[in-house]
């Protein structure tokens, strides 16, 4: 006894916890407006479907990317929604849109190799290139807006980046791109040669009557674009792990490779879960009329609270606020919120891009959205 432990090699013993720090079941009482999943139960017949597949004997091995039958009726979606000319071989289905989005970057960074987000960023995104030895390129936002500047995007590409990514409904900024600017962005991939890798984890709630305009339905965009997405928000299924990655049939069975050789594939006996999810959207447009009135909801009871300055969402389930005029850091409001008001909201000051605003989450109920800003604006009319 009493050896040394071989070294950790030192990019994942810095690896961050995302927004984890932040999201800690706070002590009791405390209202949260951090946590960024449904407040819905995920509808039944997703879950029957699943139970029926265990009872049966559902629980071997299958094949990697998932069964056929799920890999089209996902793929189906993704041509009739999304207009992406994705074939069934170019679906994986992935445990969580999160290991989807780091295969593509798997794929699309290498060591050395420059990743440009727009910032501020959802921390994963950040940490996934830091994961494969790349090296992240922040491109600040327009604010309030937080909308990609082009020239700015355009400015950040150097000979090393190789991939662009872009995440639109965007977490944390509820940004929604416009057409223009997705056409700009892959204008500029085609013209530097980049990989583009998009997150559309949240395309089935936009607010606002922007288009949403895939990367990959855009001339010239499919080829060069890996599109991850699936069921966790839109279903109520962020538990479940299902995530879907779509790409070209020749990249999919690089990845398909390399979840064969890592995690096998999802849970067989969610397959047929994940399949119906794909076909049932019509509890998601349940699910948009409460986020809808949700938003307005916090929306209302923040432009109430005169030191704050929330952004009108456009999208996914986040609203920004500026707490500048609080004379607080966001770092030092979201503490002294937490101990004085007993409300747990997410800092963006650590984040470059970010710096004075916070992020509330209305995935929330409303008795949660109606006492946690309550509290807020009753702790600082008393200061
Ligand atoms: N992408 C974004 C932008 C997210 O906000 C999240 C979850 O917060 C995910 C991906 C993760 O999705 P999943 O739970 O399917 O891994």
């Amino acid at each position: 006894m009493g050896g040394t432990m071989p070294n950790i090699p030192e990019h994942l013993v810095n690896l961050r916890g995302g927004f984890k720090a932040f999201l800690a079941p706070p002590p009791e009482g405390v209202v949260r407006l951090t946590v960024g999943e449904p407040a819905f139960d995920t509808p039944s017949s997703i879950s029957d479907a699943a139970i029926k597949a265990i009872q049966e004997g559902d629980t071997h091995y299958t094949r990697g990317e998932g069964r056929e039958s799920l890999c089209t009726a996902w793929a189906s979606h993704l041509r009739n929604r999304w207009n992406i000319p994705v074939e069934d071989a170019g679906i994986v289905i992935t445990p969580g849109a999160k290991q989807g989005l780091l295969y593509a970057m798997m794929v699309a960074a290498q060591p050395g190799d420059e990743v440009i987000l727009m910032a501020p960023s959802w921390p994963t995104h950040v940490e996934q290139v830091e994961l494969v030895g790349a090296t992240p390129v922040l491109v600040r936002c327009e604010q309030p807006s937080f909308h990609p500047n082009l020239d700015d995007v355009a400015a950040a590409i150097t000979s090393r980046t190789s991939v662009i990514l872009i995440n639109s409904p965007n977490n944390p900024t509820g940004a929604v791109y416009t057409p223009d600017e997705m056409q700009g962005l892959v204008d500029l991939a085609i013209k530097y040669d980049l990989w583009i890798i998009s997150d559309e984890i949240y395309t089935e709630l936009i607010w606002n009557d922007t288009e949403h305009i895939s990367p990959a339905a855009i001339d010239g965009g499919f080829e060069r674009t890996m599109t991850i997405t699936g069921p966790s928000k839109t279903h109520a299924m962020t538990g479940w792990r299902v995530g879907v990655f779509a790409a070209p049939t020749s990249v999919a069975k690089v990845v398909g490779r390399l979840q064969g050789n890592t995690c096998s594939h999802i849970p067989s006996f969610l397959m047929p879960a994940a399949e119906e999810a794909a076909k049932n959207w019509a509890a998601v447009a349940e699910f948009r009329d409460d986020y809808i009135r949700r938003c307005s909801l916090m929306m209302d009871l923040l432009n109430g609270i005169p030191s704050l300055n929330a952004s009108q969402p456009q999208g996914a389930f986040y609203v920004m606020v500026d707490v500048t005029a609080t004379g607080m850091d966001s770092t030092t409001f979201a503490a002294r919120a937490l101990d004085e008001a007993k409300v747990q909201v997410i800092p963006l000051e650590s984040l470059p891009g970010g710096e004075g605003f916070i992020r509330l989450s209305y995935a929330a109920e409303d008795e949660v959205i109606q006492e946690g800003l309550k509290r807020l604006g009753d702790w600082l009319n008393s200061q």
